[in-house]
């Protein structure tokens, strides 16, 4: 039998509100050996103390030559930050260290690791216009997704 598609997906459209009432404090990415994120978007709440954003290198490659990271920003930072990370270099996760336009970073990881960036609830503005992405060289254009922050 096939799924009825359509329905499914009107099903899912109204559930949809109510899903986002809870408070999303934990959010999981994976990234890829083909230089692609899961998702290309996040949903959190700026009412948790810690919102905590978990990356998993789905991939075999290592973080040499295929490493993934996740930063978040506001949208309008991604590209100056993209340049500075270039920069900043591996040994910084390719992050500008002390900026206060990367509200958060997590290291560098190749395929097989796990890793996680925690910042605070309070720093992103309900509504705000907040772009995550991978910071490793040449990555941006591809890899990343908008972080939409409800209350
Ligand atoms: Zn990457």
């Amino acid at each position: 039998m096939r799924t009825p598609a359509p329905l499914l997906a009107v099903a899912l459209l109204c559930v949809t509100p109510l899903a986002q009432a809870a408070a999303n404090c934990t959010v999981k990415l994976a990234g890829d050996d083909r230089m692609q994120f899961d998702r290309s978007s996040l949903t959190v709440s700026a009412s948790c103390p810690k919102v905590i954003i978990q990356l998993v290198h789905t991939g075999k490659l290592p973080a040499q030559v295929m490493g993934h990271n996740v930063v978040v920003s506001a949208t309008g930072d991604v590209q100056a930050l993209a340049m500075a990370g270039i920069k900043a270099g591996p040994a910084d996760h390719y992050a500008p260290k002390g900026d206060a336009r990367v509200l958060a970073v997590t290291p560098v990881i190749g395929g097989g690791a796990t890793t996680s960036a925690t910042l605070a609830g309070g720093k992103l503005k309900p509504g705000g216009d907040y772009t995550f992405f991978c910071s490793f060289p040449g990555h941006s254009a591809i890899m990343k997704g908008r972080l939409i922050v409800t209350r």
